[in-house]
């Protein structure tokens, strides 16, 4: 049994006038209900205490108290706010969290059907991201005894460069990114590996990359696996450019949740981006992504 992470505050914490594709949440909970092997969970909201783990104080309490400047909420997007979007926030990074805490106490795989929010850096928020949980995650798991060395693997199209920031002086915090180069964000930071890949990759050269990714750093080295796992290096998607399809995504899946299971590392899925327009066959590879990862679990 998968456990997935999903509150319908997840689409409607983001205002129907928001470019963003606020439904995707709410349509993939719909599919995914049909699956025997997956359980949709409701995650508690995080705490200030956890977000400070990786966030400056600064930053954190200006955003709870709805105190963000016109320029800093510009740069995150998810525009109009809503009422809710701190709490939605909340309950995103719990979301993600309590996947965390079910996949070191039973081992395996959990996911969260949101979060993966890679370009939020410690003191500002960017591209419709504000804290980022990949960060949290990794830092709150290193205070448990038995987790030592963690990977995060980044196969969102777009650069975890807010994470690559944030664990910069981490190094027990192993940071991948395999992503478009000539694609947000411009400029790009440095994590351990990073694998800028052209436009129109394709399946075979982009399955290749991550080949040589897990060459380099082999799953079985690490403790823990946080896997941000975006669809939209997807051929459909509106700002991803790599022209993977959706068997490509699979495989690339597929690839992942065999090397961890083989070697018996926990792994928590983060959903990443996703942004085709119409939104379905951006659905469609996020019910690949669960289905498959409900196989391995
Ligand atoms: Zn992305």
């Amino acid at each position: 049994m998968l456990s997935l992470f999903y509150h319908p505050i997840y689409t409607d914490g983001i205002d129907p006038q928001a470019r963003f594709p606020r439904d995707r949440y709410r349509l993939l909970a719909e599919r995914l209900t049909e699956f025997s092997k997956i359980e949709l969970c409701e995650p508690r909201k995080s705490t200030r205490t956890e977000l400070l783990v990786a966030h400056d104080v600064d930053y954190v309490d200006r955003f709870l108290r709805g105190a963000l400047t016109e320029q800093e909420t510009r740069h995150i997007g998810l525009r109009p706010w809503t009422t809710d979007i701190a709490a939605r926030t909340l309950h995103i990074m719990g979301g993600s969290l309590q996947a965390l805490e079910l996949v070191l106490e039973h081992g395996g795989l959990a996911g969260n059907m949101a979060g993966g929010t890679h370009h939020a850096f410690a003191d500002h928020g960017s591209g419709y991201c504000i804290f980022n949980d990949l960060a949290i995650c990794a830092l709150q798991a290193l205070q448990s005894p038995n987790i030592k060395h963690v990977l995060i693997l980044d196969l969102d199209v777009h650069q975890g460069d807010g994470t690559a920031s944030i664990l910069s002086g981490h190094p027990d915090v192993v940071t991948c990114s395999i992503h478009g180069d000539k694609n947000f964000p411009f400029v790009k930071q440095r994590s351990d590996l990073d694998i800028a890949l052209p436009n129109d990759t394709g399946d075979i050269a982009y399955l290749d990359a991550l080949e040589s990714a897990l060459e380099y750093l082999p799953i079985s080295d690490f403790d823990l696996l946080l896997y941000q796992a975006g669809v939209d290096p997807l051929q459909e998607d509106r700002l991803g450019r790599l022209a993977v399809t959706r068997d490509g995504l699979d495989r690339r899946n597929r690839r992942v949740f065999e090397s961890a299971h083989a070697a018996g590392v926990p792994t928590v899925i983060f959903m990443g981006g996703g942004y085709a327009e119409p939104i379905t066959p951006t659905i469609d590879a996020f019910v690949d992504l669960f289905t498959t990862a409900s196989e391995y679990s």
